[in-house]
């Protein structure tokens, strides 16, 4: 159960919302008292979380649609079938959706660079300009969007030199969307997860996983939870003097 209901009658879009840290926040979220647009390419996980969200509070409302946040057509079909659902733009986002596709510098295919490059770093760019464009036109200012980077942007990783590039320029893109829409009253913010338990981090072999969580000074793997509680922190007025913010949530990891 939630400690307070900080975001009622806010409407949230979370990306990746199907599956992991993306699912989590929007459970949080919804307990937080928002409606919450689920966002997947994966249409039945999203559906799943859509299924699975808190309706406690009376007015709130759900949806789940399916795109892909590295397509601008697709990111454009989205906002149409939001504003004719909620005929209002949603005022929190956060951009969860992202891949990997490991290999070493020496092997890596121009291919796997793009796509990642494409759905981590584009695809929050067309959601961060589609959100902020929609917020700007009702001519009511406010909005909090949270983008999910990585301390592997900070630190770099082995075999992951296409995500680390991606994860980097998030935070340089939500420092700069912090400052151009401040005026706007649109606060935006980083949050860099270290190692969470999620399907993308399931290919792992757990002998790594045990090594990894020996590594961190509170002991343990993070739970998408962790990373939910800064985002739904993030997303309500609590935060109201945090912009252009890089948060980590990775036990100590790092530090
Ligand atoms: P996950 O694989 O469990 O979830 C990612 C979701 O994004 C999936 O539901 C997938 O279908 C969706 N998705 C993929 N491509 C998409 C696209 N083009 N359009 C829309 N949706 C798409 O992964 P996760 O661990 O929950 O990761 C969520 C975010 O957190 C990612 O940005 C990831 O880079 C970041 N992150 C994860 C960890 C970790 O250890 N798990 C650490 C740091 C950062």
């Amino acid at each position: 159960m939630a400690a307070s209901i900080r975001l009622k009658s806010m409407l949230a879009l979370v990306t990746g919302g199907g599956s992991g840290i993306g699912r989590a926040v929007c459970h949080r979220l919804s307990r937080e008292g928002a409606s919450v647009i689920v966002v997947d390419v994966n249409l039945q996980s999203a559906n799943d979380t859509l299924q699975s969200l808190s309706r406690d509070l009376p007015g709130q409302q759900h949806a789940a649609f399916t795109a892909d946040v590295s397509q601008s057509d697709s990111v454009r079909t989205l906002m149409e079938q939001i504003q004719s659902c909620f005929s209002a733009p949603p005022r929190v986002a956060i951009n969860s959706a992202g891949i990997t596709r490991d290999d070493f510098l020496l092997r890596l295919s121009e291919e796997s660079f793009d796509s990642v490059l494409s759905i981590n770093l584009k695809g929050p760019f067309l959601i961060t300009q589609a959100v902020a464009r929609a917020i700007v036109a009702t001519g009511q200012n406010g909005g909090s969007i949270v983008n999910i980077g990585s301390i592997v942007g900070k630190v770099g990783n082995l075999g992951q030199c296409n995500y680390a590039a991606s994860k980097a320029g998030i935070e340089g893109l939500t420092r700069t969307t912090a400052k151009e829409l401040a005026k706007f009253g649109i606060r935006c913010n980083t949050v860099l997860p270290g190692f969470i338990s999620t399907p993308m981090t399931d290919k792992v072999p757990q002998k790594v996983l045990d090594k990894f969580a020996g590594m961190v000074p509170l002991g343990r793997l993070g739970q998408p939870e962790d990373v939910a509680d800064v985002c739904a922190f993030l997303a309500s007025d609590d935060s109201r003097y945090i912009t252009g913010a890089s948060i980590e949530v990775t036990g100590g990891l790092h530090m």
